[in-house]
């Protein structure tokens, strides 16, 4: 006889106490913490744990140059800005991400297009990328979605074609690559966030890199206000020649992401193998879909993504409402699990009402009132629609947590699954999946 279901009342396949928190703390970081304190040191652009964090992550990359910023949005602003992205230029992204990788345009004064997904790798598809240029087009902003780099080499092809700038929005990947090339690298420039979840953390902030030394060197002016620099003196003029921000990292998060970054590979290995164990066993369950990596691809799994399809389970219930109840199935037997991104990017608020800053409208009025529409309906973006419906996260694949860890993840799948009809009968049930913020040093 099947085993009860914990959303049924029986026992629960694991606990909460079975997952370990992400980020790890080693004496690294106790280290290079200490170093700040005993130096006095706290901030500033030239400060050593933050010109330590540059030169290390150019290092690990292969990149020319590295900025730290403040988060991994501001470095995205800072390379439209740098690139000399303005009023009603379009920035084409991907229709399945974070909202940075498209709202980064809007703080220019730009304005975001958005290509569907390809339904297997979820990240920007670059057959449909060629008819979201227009003559308006500026930069391409593909993102290497959940850890897994995009499609680099058709992209490149077509913003070469076109005249375009490439940022990459690398903000999951951290330690990815495509066809050997570490991501960040392959574009104009590639953005990194350090925020707590990301397989580098340092609490907040972000890095910027780049191998072009005029892109670095505008980067450095939009990250300090704008403000010049006296090239004898070194010091600052306060006399800004173009328009900047405070985007500046400070001392502690940086050596908290450098001693992060000493074990960003062993890390990432244990992600990969977990991940591995993970989709060897779940693509055995019928219905399950584990996520998928092409050939010439290095996929760090930030997330793990598992999507349903209750046709081969064997179920007769539309993917949404098959996904919300082995979400809730799972979650009772101790799983933490659940959506992430609920729509595809244009479908928010904020581009269904497109009204941008104040009541102006800006900045889809710039180009609106010369007769050009933008329409960000949903019905656009079906690939990302259809993932939206039947897509979860799986969490706890981070280190250290284990195979140990995986094997209970398998079996709580195995008991949902053999008891699919019981998880549907509790797809009401006042239950909310996900993660709680401490698995990942949140508060
Ligand atoms: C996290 C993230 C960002 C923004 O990073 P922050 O450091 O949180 O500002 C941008 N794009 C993507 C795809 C992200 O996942």
């Amino acid at each position: 006889m099947a085993e009860k279901l914990a959303i049924d009342g029986g026992t629960p396949v694991l606990t909460r106490s079975n997952f370990k928190n992400w980020p790890i703390i080693t004496d690294d970081d106790r280290r290079l913490i200490n170093e700040v304190l005993d130096s006095g040191i706290v901030a500033g652009g030239t400060a050593p744990q933050v010109k330590g964090l540059e030169k290390e992550w150019a290092e690990y990359t292969g990149a020319k140059y590295c900025l730290t910023t403040c988060s991994g949005t501001a470095a995205l602003h800072m390379a439209l800005a740098a690139l000399g992205v303005g009023p009603g230029d379009e920035v084409i992204t991907s229709a399945f991400t974070f909202l940075a990788s498209a709202s980064c345009a809007i703080h220019q004064n730009a304005i975001p297009v958005f290509v569907d997904i390809d339904p297997k790798t979820y990240n920007m598809d670059p057959a449909k990328l060629e008819a979201a240029i227009t003559p308006r087009t500026k930069v391409i902003i593909p993102v290497h979605i959940q850890g897994l780099p995009a499609d680099m080499d058709p992209i490149m092809k077509i913003a070469k074609k076109h005249n375009l700038a490439v940022i990459e929005d690398a903000c999951q990947a951290h330690g990815a690559t495509y066809k050997g090339r570490m991501v960040g690298t392959i574009g104009d420039i590639g953005c990194f966030s350090l925020n707590n979840f990301k397989n580098v953390s340092g609490g907040e902030g972000g890095l910027f890199i780049t191998n072009n030394e005029s892109l670095k060197e505008k980067a450095g002016l939009v990250r300090c206000f704008g403000d010049e620099v006296d090239e004898v003196s070194k010091r600052r003029v306060y006399n800004a020649s173009i328009l900047g921000y405070m985007y500046r990292n400070q001392e502690l998060p940086a050596a908290h992401a450098r001693a992060q970054i000493m074990h960003l590979d062993e890390n990432n290995d244990v992600r990969i193998a977990n991940a591995n164990y993970l989709t060897k066993e779940l693509s055995k369950i019928p219905g399950v879909i584990p996520p998928y990596c092409p050939e010439g691809c290095k996929h760090v799994y930030f997330m793990y993504n598992v999507r349903f399809d209750p046709k081969a389970a064997g179920v007769d219930v539309d993917p949404k409402t098959f996904r919300i109840a082995v979400e809730k199935a799972l979650y009772k037997e101790g799983m933490l699990l659940g959506q992430w991104q609920t729509m595809p990017v244009p479908g928010q608020d904020l581009f269904q009402s497109k009204l941008g800053y104040g009541a102006s409208g800006y900045p889809w009025t710039i180009n609106e009132d010369k007769g050009i529409e933008y329409d960000y309906s949903v019905g656009q973006y079906p690939e990302a629609q259809a993932l939206c419906d039947n897509y979860t996260i799986v969490h706890g694949i981070h280190a250290p947590n284990g195979i140990d860890l995986m094997e209970k993840f398998v079996t709580a799948f195995k008991k949902v699954f053999a008891n699919l009809d019981v998880a549907l009968a509790h797809k009401d049930d006042e239950i909310y999946p996900g993660a709680d913020g401490k698995l990942y040093g949140a508060a």
